[in-house]
């Protein structure tokens, strides 16, 4: 055989790997995986039924257009059908960002550290990351964010609430950002964990888009709504970026499944916010209960709370998992923990108090 290999772009070398969340153990006493952000209810109320109805249709293509997904997101969120694009998870819909907007000499601007997708995503693109470290409190430094931007950036990533650490940047200082932004740079307000937000001063993506052509926002059906394994999520955006974005989405790149399911769980909307209401209740006891046993924890707007255990974190990671919840350890910095079930929460509140009086 040839030692020559196939000719791959220069821009792979080095690329991060993403780490998913370890799966929980099998085979102990307790095992609850709390290392990914997802959702611990089963699908909502007539998700299962849309999609049990479908399936006889397995042997078809998707609808490309997501019309009837389409139609639904139009009228909830009151925004022209022109102004979406579905994609492949809200990861999938990041990714077409970048192939329209950003190539080999481009820079694109996230804080750091954020959501792990941002610098494999931009790295494929071929432009370059520019990491702008978080505040001392874990917050988006948008001054230094806005300083950062130069005539070659050409995205920036403002992820609300941030993946790890939870925390929330406030309508007066995004207002204040955006104006320093260059009108032809465009601004992704990354809103995963949109729904579990409940401090009224978070703004919401979709206001500040509607008089801003260079403000798009990401949403995911993967957290609030339950539907992670599915693969969907969207943007809204002005044209010509949403336009953009439906010539760079992957084609069927969303299952009818996943588009029956997103419709389904659109419409279950009262049993969605008893969900996620019961899982911002968790949130707080959750936070409460650290920080009565001591530890610093940053004010979460989203399903998951973040612990700075710098140097202790993979011994802290590694004694949760002893214990039966798996954690996210981001070795040398933190751990992050999904809010889960209740009976989850409380293993991790137990086994992080006793790890606490160790320290
Ligand atoms: N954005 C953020 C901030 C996230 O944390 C995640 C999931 N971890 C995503 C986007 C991607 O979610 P999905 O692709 O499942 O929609």
């Amino acid at each position: 055989m040839s030692e020559t290999s196939p000719k791959l772009r220069a821009e792979l070398d080095g690329i991060p790997t993403y780490k998913p969340g370890k799966p929980a153990a099998t085979g102990g006493p307790v095992a609850y995986k709390l290392s990914s952000n997802e959702n611990p209810y089963p699908p909502l109320p007539g998700v299962m039924e849309s999609v049990i109805a479908g399936a006889h249709a397995f042997n078809r293509y998707p609808d490309m257009a997501c019309t009837g997904l389409m139609a639904e997101l139009a009228d909830r969120f009151g925004v022209p059908l022109t102004h979406l694009s579905t994609g492949t998870g809200s990861v999938g819909v990041a990714q077409s960002l970048l192939q329209a907007t950003s190539g080999p000499g481009d820079e694109v601007i996230y804080a750091w550290r954020s959501f792990e997708a941002y610098p494999i995503i931009t790295q494929i693109s071929g432009a370059t990351s520019v990491q702008v470290p978080l505040t001392a409190g874990d917050v988006h430094d948008l001054d230094a964010m806005a300083e950062a931007i130069t005539d070659r950036t050409r995205l920036i990533f403002v992820c609300n609430p941030n993946n790890p650490t939870g925390t929330a940047v406030r309508r007066a200082e995004l207002e204040r950002f955006l104006g320093r932004v260059p009108a032809d740079v465009l601004v992704v307000l990354d809103e995963a964990y949109r729904e579990f937000v409940r401090d009224a001063d978070v703004p919401d993506g979709i206001e500040i888009y509607r008089d801003r052509p260079n403000v798009c926002v990401l949403r995911t059906f993967s957290k609030a709504y339950g539907l992670a394994g599915l693969r969907v999520g969207f943007a809204i955006a002005h044209e010509p970026v949403a336009a953009a974005l439906r010539k760079t989405a992957l084609p069927f790149g969303v299952s009818q499944l996943a588009q029956d399911a997103a419709v389904a769980s659109l419409r279950a909307e009262d049993a969605l916010l008893g969900r996620v209401g019961a899982l911002v209740a968790e949130r707080g006891r959750v936070c409460d209960s650290l920080r009565k046993q001591g530890w610093t924890v940053p004010d979460t707007q989203a399903n998951f709370v973040w612990l700075r255990l710098g140097e202790r974190t993979l011994e802290f990671a590694a004694v949760c998992e002893a214990a039966g919840v798996v954690v996210r350890p981001f070795p040398g910095e933190g751990a992050r923990v999904t809010i889960g079930e209740c009976e989850a929460n409380d293993l991790f509140v137990h086994t992080a108090g006793t790890f606490r009086k160790d320290l």
